[in-house]
């Protein structure tokens, strides 16, 4: 070894002790007779001490020291004259008595300290030396921590770890496949997983019975903060559980996690909401449930008063900003500006003020009296002080722009402190989602959810009300996971396919293998995936995921790193029998 102890070790208790250290020179500083170096490694940083009076030779060594070089210190813990109360080492520094250097280094293209001077381009450039930062680290620790006391939770819940292959075919997950060409079958492809999805059935038609992986998925998507092209699932499944099993099984692993590593206590059952509720309160399948501002729906009493707008529209949604009645039109001009963003599309904003005085003033007084603005102030309870904020249109696409303005103003109100975690069970999605794209209801989970029995009698008549046996787990805003109670029977399997729009040959195509394994006794299943990388940006209170990952890909899916994607050689695109057109 080329230590006895880390940087992040000695204490005042180990004053006299002879140690060696190695690490990364941090920074020296000359102070006349003395010579400092900060010596640090992924455990802290410890301070040597260089005395000119009493060996010069040693002192002009250190001084030549650059940062980051790599070095070996030999010498004896004494305690500090002035110490450092922010770091655990602060009160000693070693005497050193030898220095080795173990590696230069070029001067590193940005500072590694916590406040770095690098940008974002060139920290993922060289993301190597980004992770000696402690904010860097930090977050790798934590992500460590979390999927270790994963493995911890499920093992003594008894799921089997098991592996699953990266070369496969297609996933049901319904997003673009990354392919991989084969060589030695011409002109054939396998394909990333987008999840284990279809193995981890398998493997309980195999008996496995608990199931879990912590594993790498794949999906060729438009990115956004939260997403990456491959990502972390915490991937499980179990036979002979009903949705009930299956969620209290995984809160407790929430629960769990959040104790350990956050020592937050959930000491409360999670609430749970039905999509079909979800979308009607908050226009989310994945709530932020932690501030109010709930839909109030003034479809009834603001429609048929002469108003065009409104009459026009099929639902008219307020939300109360409570306290906002003071907006100044500045401040409503800049939310009017929000909600007509093109990634919005609202084409505009009405608003009511209840005024401290009594009186109320909205944008529409044109068309309704006093009175048909407190009908709805009485409906959102609005009180004295209070700001009502209107959309309306098409219902959808109302409560989609609504749960923005609602997640915004939350913001702007502070009213979404990232260190409080408020998860929510989303229970009841649709089984179908209709493709305007591709003219068809696809599954809006996927092929092998269940649909709750009793729904099924809507098949031929309204299939987009068919509920499934299907769950996502929200926090604060955002999917931590989701799975399902999956179809175990092989006809219904088959109806469900029918359903999607598969004729019975691409059905066997597709998943051939699977409807075969479901002849062979397959016991009644479910399971869930947690997005690993969210889960954990989620416990730290960011919200970008791209912080957790040790070599994540940029915005547009490369890796500034190692510059990848990148072309292959002609011999390589030969060998795969491939011709890239120009
Ligand atoms: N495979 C699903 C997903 O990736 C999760 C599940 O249903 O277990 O979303």
């Amino acid at each position: 070894m080329y230590r006895t102890q880390t940087c992040g070790e000695l204490r005042i208790s180990d004053v006299n002790k002879m140690v060696t250290l190695a690490g990364w020179v941090q920074r020296s500083r000359d102070l006349g007779g003395m010579t400092f170096v900060d010596l640090r490694d992924r455990y802290g940083i410890t301070q040597l001490a260089f005395n000119m009076e009493t060996n010069e030779e040693l002192c002009l060594k250190a001084r030549k020291l650059g940062r980051e070089f790599v070095i070996q210190a030999k010498g004896k813990v004494i305690e500090r004259s002035s110490k450092n109360t922010k770091i655990p080492t602060g009160e000693i520094e070693i005497e050193v008595t030898e220095l080795n250097i173990l590696n230069e280094a070029k001067t590193p293209p940005f500072t590694i300290e916590d406040e770095s001077d690098g940008g974002d381009d060139l920290r993922m450039q060289y993301r190597y030396l980004d992770i000696r930062r402690n904010p860097v680290i930090n977050k790798l620790k934590l992500r460590n921590r979390v999927a270790l006391e994963t493995r911890k939770y499920m093992d003594e819940h008894g799921f089997m770890d098991v592996e699953t292959p990266m070369l496969i075919k297609s996933t049901p997950e319904g997003a673009r496949d990354f392919v991989v060409p084969s060589r030695l079958h011409e002109g054939q492809f396998y394909a990333l997983p987008q999840s284990p999805q279809t193995f981890k059935q398998l493997l309980m038609v195999s008996g496995v019975d608990r199931y879990y992986q912590i594993t790498k998925c794949f999906r060729d998507e438009d990115l956004r903060a939260d997403r990456q092209p491959e990502f972390t699932q915490i991937d499980c499944e179990m036979s002979f559980v009903e949705q009930e099993d299956v969620l209290n099984m995984f809160e407790g692993l929430i629960k769990h996690l959040f104790k350990v590593v956050k020592d937050v206590d959930f000491n409360y059952d999670f609430p749970r909401i039905t999509w079909a509720d979800a979308m009607k309160k908050y226009g989310s399948d994945k709530p932020d449930i932690r501030f109010g501002m709930e839909f109030v729906y003034l479809t009834d009493c603001a429609k048929g008063k002469g108003f065009s707008v409104f009459d026009n529209a099929q639902e008219i949604i307020c939300i109360n900003a409570k306290g906002c009645a003071e907006y100044t039109r500045k401040q409503l001009d800049a939310l009017t500006d929000f909600v007509k963003r093109p990634q919005i599309g609202a084409s505009g904003l009405i608003y009511c003020k209840f005024n401290a005085d009594g009186t109320t003033k909205s944008s529409v007084d044109k068309f309704f009296s006093e009175e048909d603005r407190k009908v709805w102030g009485e409906k959102a309870g609005a009180e004295k002080g209070d700001l009502l904020l209107i959309l309306c249109g098409e219902t959808e696409k109302t409560q989609k722009q609504m749960n923005e303005l609602r997640l915004h103003l939350g913001s702007e109100l502070g009213l979404r402190d990232p260190q409080v975690f408020k998860p929510l069970w989303v229970l009841d999605f649709p089984l179908l989602e209709w493709s305007e794209e591709e003219n068809r209801f696809m599954a809006m989970h996927h092929p092998f959810t269940s649909p709750k029995l009793e729904d099924l009698h809507l098949t031929a008549t309204d299939p987009g009300k068919i509920r499934a046996n299907a769950y996502d787990l929200a926090m604060n805003g955002v999917e931590l996971g989701g799975g399902s109670i999956r179809i175990h029977d092989h006809a219904l399997q088959l109806q469900m396919f029918e359903l999607l729009g598969f004729t019975p040959e691409a059905a066997e195509t597709q998943f051939g293998f699977l409807m075969k394994a479901f002849e062979f006794g397959a016991p009644p299943h479910g399971g869930l995936a947690f997005g690993l990388d969210r889960l954990v940006c989620m416990m730290d209170g960011a919200d970008s995921i791209r912080d957790y990952i040790a070599f994540p890909k940029n915005n547009s899916g490369r890796d500034v790193m190692i510059d990848a994607p990148a072309p292959i050689s002609d011999k390589q695109l030969k060998e795969l029998n491939i011709n890239v057109l120009k």
